[in-house]
């Protein structure tokens, strides 16, 4: 069924966005399936049963669909190879994980970094946290998926894959195609080093929308204005040149970097035309009017899209998902005699 290749995404299910998150990782994504649609599955998914992990949100079926209309509102073009799917409308991932959990072990998930620093002191911890890399293995797993696009937090959990994948085929038999290795997903990508957009009141740091600080951050529902004045309040340097140096300037190098992303131009030209200047008020001003346009556009794009426009490509999606998904579950169920 599946005789392109998969590339597949899950965006955690995020009402609010920073202009990092949409810089950072949505817009490279919108981006690299508009050039492999065309002779690739591209599988965007709603990891909504990991949304639960630690909250129940009683906004989540709305935030998802706000997630989704992101995506369109950042470019993504719909074509027959373009699938959305809610992770909890194609049971085969719950099934996978299960039947993967008695493939891996408590050693490997207790390795997990992200496992350690998220139970590190805590009484109780949750056993979905300690599991969550083998549902996302079974995510990956289910497609045939060899790219998975996500950060280098995720790298882990990428090998974890891998390995419980090969062992899987070492004592099954050849079943689940091995994901890219992490510096291979890094080549497909072509995002070089990845972007990371600075806190703008501390640009020693990233940009977080955990971060409570709002002048600190741009979300992509500020009113266009007001984060015109964010832009306008960043914290600089004493330098008096405007230079692009992350180490040294991390303030004006992320402006820089801003005005190149949110422009769509190469960030050596923004360096070009503004490297040797003095005057720092010039840069934010232009930087925060092209930011303002930026969400502008970026939120009248948003409101044409209806949910229900959101709902019907789910439909499609979800339909597609469940088919491709059951095949791979059922040569599993096979391989384990439960069939
Ligand atoms: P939190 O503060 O809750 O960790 P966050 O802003 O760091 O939130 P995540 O949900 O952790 O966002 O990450 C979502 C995606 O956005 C990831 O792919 C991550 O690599 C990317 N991302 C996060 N922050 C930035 C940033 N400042 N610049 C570029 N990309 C970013
Ligand atoms: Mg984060």
């Amino acid at each position: 069924m599946t005789t392109s290749p998969t590339i597949l995404t899950g965006m955690r299910v995020n009402s609010e966005m920073t202009l990092g998150n949409f810089l950072g990782a949505l817009l490279p994504m919108v981006r690299l399936a508009n050039t492999h649609s065309s002779d690739s599955h591209v599988n965007i998914f709603v990891p909504d049963l990991h949304s639960i992990i630690d909250t129940v949100d009683g906004e989540l079926r709305q935030n998802l669909v706000k997630s989704l209309k992101y995506y369109l509102a950042a470019g993504l073009e719909i074509n027959q190879n373009v699938h959305f799917y809610r992770q909890s409308r194609v049971p085969a991932h719950s099934e996978l994980c299960w039947i993967l959990n008695c493939v891996a072990t408590m050693g490997e998930l207790n390795r997990m970094t992200q496992y350690k620093d998220k139970s590190e002191g805590k009484e109780s911890v949750g056993v979905g946290i300690f599991d969550y890399p083998v549902l996302m293995a079974a995510d990956i797993l289910l497609y045939d998926a060899v790219y998975i696009p996500v950060g280098e937090d995720q790298f882990q959990h990428i090998e974890l894959t891998r390995r419980l994948a090969e062992r899987f085929n070492h004592r099954f038999g050849e079943t689940f195609v091995i994901p890219a290795k992490p510096e291979d997903q890094i080549k497909f990508m072509q995002v070089g080093d990845g972007i990371r957009i600075r806190d703008l009141q501390n640009p020693e740091k990233k940009m977080s929308k955990s971060n409570h600080a709002e002048n600190s951050k741009i979300m992509l529902s500020d009113a266009p204005s007001v984060a015109a004045k964010k832009i306008m309040s960043a914290t600089t340097d004493s330098v008096g040149k405007i230079q692009y140096d992350m180490f040294n300037q991390p303030g004006i190098s992320n402006l820089l970097q801003i005005e190149a992303l949110v422009n769509n131009m190469p960030l050596q030209d923004v360096i070009s035309t503004w490297s040797g200047e003095a005057r720092y008020g010039d840069l934010k001003q232009k930087v925060a009017s092209s930011v303002q346009t930026f969400l502008e556009n970026f939120q009248s794009h948003l409101a044409e899209i209806s949910d229900e426009q959101i709902f019907d490509l789910l439909a499609t999606g979800e339909t597609y998902a469940n088919k491709v998904a059951n095949i791979k579950l059922h040569a599993v169920q096979t391989a384990f005699h439960l069939r």
